[in-house]
């Protein structure tokens, strides 16, 4: 007997639960997906029948490895390392490394889920992966994070390829973190395949354009959004979570496209410039000095800096680009968000808002830009970043950044014909998670069991 689509995602969803116990963000991010799905299911039942669902919410694998490296006083120390190869229905599992204290099976875990619908959504031939440790490299030097990354890779490498699992960068992992990588995978496999990883530097098969990628594509993004309501950035007030990759680009476009950014954070708290945020102090202070978003007021006296950055959802503002990290909106802060005047929020983070948050937007016509569409932009330019490399050839940044604004508008027409379709119109989550979702269970059907 055909199971009913509802009665189906709740007996997929208590699997879930039960084989995952303990992993609150996984189980958030399965349960987002899940539940917006219904409409399909009832459109499609093959789905049900080949136990899509079942399959896609199950890692293709799990690797957990011993990380052990040498700090500066010659004591051994251990971390432990991730890397979850979700599903390759479409493509090379793709997905970045994340160094954050915080990492465990769960986060790894929602992010590589994450990650397959938001790659799809690009329309690159990429499937869905991710990997981290919780290797904190806040105060770490660089030779510490050189011999952490190499002995990281060391384990790694072997699961890794041009044609099997592409990392890239995520939280604590930048430019520097993915030349180690390289370096060392290069030495290990003794060949030079530069398509193993992208986010590279430029001078070895980096592609221009992708640093910018992620921060630029949720304006875009965004963008589109405003535009169909006859709204834009021009004159608007912005406030910005986070000062690391992400965050500084957005604010950069958010500023070009005429926008007043008045805020941005790092974990220790946020500040507040009523001026407008000068972006090369914040530059400077984050990328080259790597010091804390505080020193800011020490060179712009007017502004505010304040501890606890949750405060910087009490600052009024037409549009907020949460760019920090998981559930860093809770319900609280998405009421505040709305009551002092909020029209639109675009995330650039990995499921920055709660699911509770994601209500209050959807109650308040909020325009929201999920983070799977409006921060697909990075994983985008990755896959741009493949392509360079398998042709041996480089694209100049404006072409690549014209092709990035054509993915973004894509993936904001796709997302908004499958809301329309099933009946959710004006509601990108439910459009954007059945977009990206039916590119990959055709991709399983067709493939079979
Ligand atoms: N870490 C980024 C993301 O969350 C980029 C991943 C990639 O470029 O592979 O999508």
């Amino acid at each position: 007997v055909q199971l009913e689509a509802k009665a189906y995602v709740e007996l997929v969803f208590e699997k879930v639960k039960k084989n995952n116990a303990h992993e609150p963000e996984f189980q958030q991010a399965v349960k987002e997906l899940l539940h917006s799905l219904v409409p399909v299911l009832d459109k499609h039942p093959e789905y049900i029948k080949a136990g899509i669902l079942e399959r896609i919410v199950e890692p293709e694998r799990l690797i957990i490895f011993r990380v052990p490296w040498v700090d500066d006083q010659g004591q051994v120390q251990v971390n432990r390392g991730f890397r979850v190869q979700f599903n390759s229905a479409i493509g090379p599992y793709k997905g970045g490394i994340r160094f954050h204290p915080s990492v465990n099976s769960s986060i790894i875990k929602f992010l590589g889920f994450e990650q397959i619908f938001k790659n799809a959504l690009t329309g690159q031939p990429i499937g869905g992966g991710k990997g981290g440790s919780d290797f904190d490299p806040k105060g770490k030097s660089d030779l510490e994070i050189m011999r952490f990354v190499q002995s990281f890779m060391t384990e790694l490498y072997k699961y890794l390829g041009p044609d099997i699992d592409v990392p890239a960068g995520d939280i604590g992992v930048g430019a520097q973190e993915v030349g180690y990588m390289f370096g060392q995978y290069k030495r290990i496999r003794g060949a030079y395949e530069a398509g193993v990883l992208t986010g590279k530097g430029i001078g070895y098969g980096g592609s221009l354009g992708r640093k910018e990628a992620t921060g630029y594509g949720t304006v875009y993004f965004m963008e589109e959004m405003l535009r169909a309501k006859g709204l834009s950035f021009k004159g608007s007030t912005v406030i910005v979570s986070g000062s690391g990759n992400v965050a500084i680009y957005a604010i950069e476009k958010a500023m070009e496209k005429g926008a007043k950014v008045v805020a941005c954070s790092d974990s220790g708290g946020y500040i507040y410039d009523p001026e407008g945020i000068k972006l090369e102090t914040v530059k400077r202070i984050k990328e080259v000095e790597k010091k804390r978003i505080s020193e800011y007021v020490n060179e712009h006296p007017h502004a505010q800096y304040q501890e606890d950055w949750k405060g910087i959802w009490s600052i009024p503002c037409d549009i907020a680009l949460p760019c920090a990290t998981q559930n860093e909106i809770d319900e609280e802060s998405a009421k505040l968000l709305v009551a002092k005047g909020m029209k639109a929020l675009g995330e650039g983070a990995n499921m920055p808002s709660t699911l509770e948050a994601m209500a209050v937007y959807l109650e308040n016509n909020i325009l929201y830009g999920p983070a799977k569409a409006a921060n697909a932009g990075g994983v985008a330019v990755s896959a741009l970043e493949m392509a360079q490399n398998g042709m041996r050839y480089a694209w100049t940044f404006e072409e690549v950044d014209l092709k990035l604004q054509m993915i973004m508008k894509n993936i904001y027409k796709d997302s908004v014909k499958a809301a329309e379709e099933y009946g959710y119109p004006d509601n990108l989550v439910v459009g954007s998670n059945i977009a990206g979702f039916k590119k990959v269970a055709n991709a399983m059907l067709a493939q079979g069991v």
